[in-house]
């Protein structure tokens, strides 16, 4: 068990999705967090080394990463695999050169195999052939794992990571093309509500299942696992169920009080047909997620309304 009090915590990737709700939730624990002021590129290794050295961090939370819906993946492939496998290498050497004393890092329900039992344990990483529209990252978020099981192995680090199933909420990236299904659907609901169009476009066939996580509750998770968790291997981070795109699109409608009527485009991919998380050893170890997806997606789109990332404001 990781006592938190008085230790300086630097987690990279603090402006984005996750690593900002991870500050949020850091703000009550008493520890001194220290930040990048600099903006530091951490895909450079001399960089990010003379960066962590001179943080002199006890804790790094590696939640910087390149991140991106189904389009932006199967578009940059080269910027997703070299990206997160540069920043992952990076930030992992610079934590153990520096004697950092725990590191968390930050993976995706993505390292799965399209083909895992549903829901997916933690034994299925690595177990069969991965889903092409998000390979690159996958293959980047598996070399992290890895990374981190290597360095306790020879090293001795307490390095651990956990796996998130699909998170959304405050600060979300609202880019049409790049973004993740439910900031494309709370933008794409939102201007069609504005606008006073008939029908709104969902991509593929409605038909895939998908879990959604607050991304708060996924901070809480990402603490807990910081203080209680130190293992080889991963832990999954799920809420336990999981619904039809086309059901998650109706509730992002009644959200945002669309009214109006949903249109499937199939010619866009539908990517893995299921992706529900087996939560079991993080609920062994007592930790449950707090917010229902329709409370949650009110917040997010409360925070859309204020500008969060470039809403309307
Ligand atoms: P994934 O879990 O890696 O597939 O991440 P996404 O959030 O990009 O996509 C989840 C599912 O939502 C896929 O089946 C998409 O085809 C579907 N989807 C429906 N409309 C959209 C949209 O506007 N943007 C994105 N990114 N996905 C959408």
């Amino acid at each position: 068990l990781l006592d938190l009090r008085g230790l300086r915590v630097f987690v990279a990737g603090h402006r984005g999705l996750v690593g900002a709700a991870i500050m949020r939730r850091l703000a009550s624990e008493d520890c001194e967090l220290v930040t990048d002021a600099t903006g530091t590129d951490l895909r450079r290794q001399e960089a990010t080394e003379r960066l962590i050295a001179g943080l002199k961090p006890d804790v790094v939370v590696v939640a910087a990463a390149r991140v991106g819906g189904i389009y932006a993946n199967s578009t940059w492939p080269a910027s997703f695999i070299y990206d997160n496998l540069a920043i992952a290498m990076n930030v992992i050497q610079a934590a153990r050169l520096s004697g950092v004393r725990k590191l968390l890092n930050l993976g995706s329900s993505c390292v799965y195999p399209r083909e895992a039992p549903q829901p997916i344990p933690e034994e299925a990483l690595l177990t069969g052939p991965l889903e092409p529209t998000n390979e690159w990252y996958a293959i980047a978020k598996i070399a992290a794992i890895r990374l981190c099981d290597a360095y306790r192995l020879q090293h001795g680090c307490d390095f651990v990571s956990v796996m998130p199933t699909n998170l959304f909420g405050p600060g979300d990236n609202y880019d049409p093309e790049s973004s993740h299904v439910p900031a494309a659907l709370i933008r794409r609901f939102h201007e069609a509500k504005r606008r006073g169009d008939p029908t709104v476009t969902v991509w593929g066939t409605g038909q895939p299942r998908r879990e959604f996580m607050y991304v708060d509750d996924l901070a809480d998770a990402a603490v807990f696992v910081l203080k209680h968790w130190s293992a080889p291997g991963i832990v999954n981070v799920g809420v336990g169920h999981d619904i039809t795109i086309a059901a998650f699109a109706r509730l992002v409608a009644d959200t945002v009080g669309y009214a109006g009527d949903l249109v499937f485009d199939p010619s866009r991919p539908d990517g893995m047909p299921r992706k529900l998380l087996d939560g079991r050893r993080l609920e062994a170890l007592g930790w449950r997620p707090r917010t229902d997806l329709a409370d949650g997606l009110a917040r997010a789109y409360a925070d859309f309304l204020a500008g969060g990332a470039r809403g309307p404001g």
